[in-house]
């Protein structure tokens, strides 16, 4: 079993990751595929007055201050438009796609934090009435479900809290908690970058293979924002049981297989 998750932010691109997991499927590969849709929820947010903001944790980690009118567009975009063109897409290529956000079903279940400690300004201040959580539980039997009848289940965030609300949550650490459930192989993390770089701007210091006891270095070192989330997502996967996360590029050729043939960054225990 193999999870991909792609990207939402900026560099991405969607096309080839589809071709790519589609011929997967039609050569009987079994997947879940997980997605984003970030900078297409900025640009909606946008038109329609709502402005994203983005705040950073005491820790270090940065999100999307998800405020219930965020959480209702996030859901939108997400759960919506973009989930519904990548079935679309899918459904082009022959592969009978299923789209399902962590709502239904409780398909991703986890507390809510409702209130956040952030740093603005180098100030730290508490924001409540914050819809945010983390994914604690998978509803891994309707995903078997779904896998046994012959569809190929499109995943995506917001995911539902243990009290009911639909809370946002990070869609790299989400794919890791549904490739643990799933006793998946690899976790497939397809993003704008080529992979983990020692130098951001510098595609070529790519990293090519990271231990698990060299990720909290490489955090605290030289992977900034979102990287730094990815690679908090790879150590739980790691730790549930995952042989090998890959960081790569979602705007190649063939995305998916030539991470597989180690392309980007390879994880392992
Ligand atoms: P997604 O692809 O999931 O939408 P992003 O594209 O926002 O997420 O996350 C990856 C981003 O992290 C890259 O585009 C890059 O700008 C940033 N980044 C920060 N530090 C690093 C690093 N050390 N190596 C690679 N990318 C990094």
């Amino acid at each position: 079993m193999l999870v991909v998750k792609v990207g939402g932010g900026e560099g991405n691109a969607i096309d080839p990751v589809l071709d790519d997991v589609a011929d997967l499927w039609h050569a009987g590969r079994r997947w879940v595929l997980v997605h984003g849709g970030s900078a297409r929820t900025n640009e909606v947010a946008t038109a329609l007055g709502h402005p994203p903001e983005f705040v950073t944790s005491v820790s270090g980690y940065t999100s999307r201050r998800t405020d219930r009118q965020t959480a209702i567009i996030f859901t939108m975009v997400y759960a919506g438009e973009v989930n519904k063109l990548v079935v679309e897409g899918l459904q082009a290529r022959g592969v009978n796609a299923v789209g399902l956000s962590g709502v239904d079903g409780r398909l991703l279940e986890g507390p809510r934090k409702r209130a956040i400690r952030v740093v603005r300004n180098g100030r730290r201040l508490v924001l409540r009435d914050d819809y945010t959580g983390t994914v604690e539980h998978v509803n891994v039997g309707l995903l078997r479900l779904l896998l046994e009848a012959g569809y190929a289940p499109v995943l995506c965030p917001p995911a539902i809290s243990t009290e009911h609300e639909i809370i946002n949550v990070d869609g790299d650490r989400a794919a890791a908690a549904v490739a643990a459930a799933l006793g998946a192989d690899t976790l497939v993390l397809l993003t704008g970058a080529p992979g983990l770089l020692r130098r951001t701007d510098d595609p070529n210091s790519l990293v090519p293979r990271l231990g698990r006891a060299d990720i909290e270095a490489a955090i605290e070192h030289y992977a900034r924002g979102r990287m730094r989330l990815k690679l908090l997502a790879a150590r739980e996967a790691l730790d549930g049981g995952v042989r090998h996360v890959i960081i790569a590029a979602s705007a190649a050729e063939r995305p998916v297989q030539a991470a597989l043939r180690g392309d980007g960054t390879t994880i392992t225990r």
